[in-house]
């Protein structure tokens, strides 16, 4: 359904401390992320803040210019200077957003903003059908239709982020993006909300992508979990082998800081010593390589490709080794 294929995404910025006439910084935001994700299922991505996966998730929906790359949406090449080619693609992918109030116009009733994107998309639609399609969608999502002419600060947030999931699903699409989509939520209503995507998902067949920094939550919701650092990717399995198995030592430093309830299963979480390297001067090498425990010589020297060994896919010399070894166990 939805295929991203070496994308990357850079920005240009003033470089302080120069002379007026200096070269402006390049700012990496994106470096090199492929996946595929089918019909029903949930892709995770997941990273620390400012590791790029929001610009990775809005470059696909054509909110911020891919540099490099290719996406194809249900079999299609997106061009995104085409108007007729981000018509489809806006008809097909939809997103939700961190921040469920401020994605919503104040301006408008929560009915007027949910029957707004079948006035777009659905121009045949006559009005009386789109205001049914509308109120059967808030009811769907929780909201009682009777509140239909309410604006959106008189909800709550978990209450904005469902009448956002109702405007984004009304008109049917087929790829859903996910932007953090439950971080500015309590942990209840976080619970609430995933829940409700999943049960959205199975009765539409929608694809999510859903963007997270927790592995906890991301774990529960996805399918394929892709774990991002510095802009690129780090490891990328079913969320089962990558939870019960992390292959790249970022994935395990990541898991050790998931709370976990049982005190006779916790782990004491792994503490991350030395900096992230600057993404306005990417290191030639490992892009973990100053903060992991496991770092040889060798990891400077050239960026690890993604290799595959057994379910994962990881960028990790380590990894590298495992697979040569396998693949000459296989012959
Ligand atoms: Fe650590 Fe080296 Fe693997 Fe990078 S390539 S994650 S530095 S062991």
């Amino acid at each position: 359904m939805l295929s991203v294929e070496n994308a990357h995404v850079t920005f240009q910025v003033a470089q302080t401390k120069k002379w007026p006439w200096s070269k402006p910084g390049i700012v990496h935001a994106v470096n090199g992320i492929s996946f595929q994700l089918e019909a029903g299922k949930t892709l995770g991505i997941v990273g620390e803040s400012g590791c790029g996966k929001s610009t990775l998730i809005r470059s696909v929906a054509g909110l911020t210019p891919l540099q490099a790359g290719t996406v194809q949406l249900d079999g299609e090449t997106v061009d995104y200077r085409n108007r007729a080619s981000m018509q489809r693609l806006r008809a097909t992918m939809q997103m939700i957003f961190q921040d469920p109030i401020a994605s919503l116009n104040p301006r408008m009733t929560i009915r007027e903003i949910v029957v707004e994107p079948l006035a777009f998309f659905k121009p045949d639609m006559g009005a009386e059908e789109r205001n049914t399609a509308a109120l059967a969608m808030l009811e769907r999502v929780g909201i009682p239709p009777a509140q239909a002419n309410r604006f959106p600060h008189e909800f709550s947030g978990g209450q904005c982020q469902r009448i956002g999931i109702a405007r984004a699903l009304v008109a049917g699409p087929k790829v859903l993006l996910c932007d953090e989509p439950v971080s500015a939520l309590d942990v209840s209503i976080q619970a609430q909300v995933v829940n409700l995507l999943k049960e959205l998902q199975r009765e539409m067949g929608l694809a999510i992508v859903f963007v997270a920094h927790d592995l906890g939550v991301v774990r529960h919701i996805s399918d394929d979990v892709l774990v991002m650092y510095v802009g690129a990717p780090m490891e990328q399995a079913p969320a089962s082998a990558l939870v019960a198995h992390p292959q790249h030592p970022y994935t395990q430093a990541l898991l050790s800081a998931v709370p976990v309830p049982d005190p006779r299963v916790r782990i004491a979480p792994q503490m991350l010593e030395g900096d992230l390297p600057s993404p306005l001067n990417l290191p030639p090498g490992c892009l973990f390589e100053s903060r992991c425990p496991k770092a040889m010589p060798k990891c400077g020297s050239a960026r690890p490709p993604m290799v595959t060994s057994g379910q994962h896919r990881a960028a990790c010399v380590l990894l590298e080794d495992m697979s040569e070894k396998e693949a000459a166990l296989t012959h």
